[in-house]
């Protein structure tokens, strides 16, 4: 199955670890250049390095505080000086702190609207330009199955990945006519750090340990496994070949069947 995607120009955000790094590796695997980004410059370097050799591919970085608007805006620039246009954006991020309305903070909710949202309509603000020059392009924002009912613990992903499916949605009716596709992927418990993190702290407060506690998140999901970053790369790389061209505005989750309703 040729999909397309040979020599093209892929940006994934918050990608030195994680579902991000997957979907970084399985682009370039698929010949596309690459670009990552996140805080460390340090992990950076290391992925960026992995990648390379492992597919002999083109793999650029930047240091790039999502809840900086400055470093967003230089992380555009330095890709696009360094490989021309961008063809696929993926909007990936790192996921917002746990706890419950009374305990988190103004400041909270500041942080996780700038990483969430903000980070993604900026990123798309910048690139969708010249995918419209282009006539084409590809948008996909990596959300969670908190979109579809609400995570416990997780108030400030319940509530401000929703915005991400709305401001998705919209401009995928906007630039649906320049061939440009904007989608959205919602995991499931998928085995990275984020996860291990997320039992690690439930298990303080539950007296459980975190294997535990991951093997419990394990016997919820009907296919009986937590997930693997690959299998969300996986739907990212479908989603951004040409294969999908008519698939735009939609949200698609990959949990193992957790998420229960149609
Ligand atoms: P991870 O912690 O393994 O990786 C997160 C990546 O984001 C890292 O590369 C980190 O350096 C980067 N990052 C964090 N904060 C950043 C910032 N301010 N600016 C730039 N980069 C930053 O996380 P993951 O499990 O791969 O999750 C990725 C996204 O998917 C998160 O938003 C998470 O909430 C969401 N998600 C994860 C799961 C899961 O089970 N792992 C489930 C649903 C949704």
């Amino acid at each position: 199955m040729d999909l397309g995607l040979n020599g093209k120009t892929a940006l994934v955000t918050a990608s030195s670890k994680g579902i991000g790094k997957a979907v970084a590796e399985l682009l370039a695997s698929e010949g596309c250049r690459v670009a990552i980004c996140s805080r460390s410059k340090q992990n950076l370097e290391n992925t960026a390095a992995e990648i390379r050799k492992r597919y002999e591919s083109d793999v650029t970085w930047c240091v790039c505080d999502l809840n900086k608007l400055r470093d967003i805006e230089n992380t555009f620039a330095v890709v696009k000086k360094q490989f021309g246009t961008i063809d696929i954006l993926v909007n990936n991020c790192g996921g917002p702190i746990q706890g419950n309305f009374r305990e988190l903070k103004d400041e909270d909710w500041q942080n996780a609207f700038e990483q969430i949202l903000l980070s993604a309509v900026k990123f798309s603000n910048l690139i969708i330009p010249d995918m419209i020059l282009k006539e084409w392009g590809r948008i996909i924002n990596i959300t969670s199955v908190s979109v579809t009912q609400p995570v416990d613990d997780l108030i400030l992903s319940n509530s401000l990945r929703r915005g991400v499916i709305g401001f998705a949605k919209t401009i995928s009716n906007e630039v649906a006519k320049y061939n440009i596709t904007v989608n959205n992927i919602a995991p499931g418990y998928t085995l990275t750090n984020r996860l291990y993190d997320l039992a690690v702290h439930k298990g303080k407060t539950s007296g459980m340990s975190h294997e535990e506690i991951l093997s419990d998140m394990a016997k919820n999901i009907p296919v009986n496994r937590l997930g693997r970053p690959e299998e969300v790369a996986s739907l990212v790389v479908y989603l951004a070949s040409n294969l999908a061209g008519y698939i735009t505005g939609t949200t698609i989750t990959v949990d193992g069947g957790r998420t229960q309703g149609y």
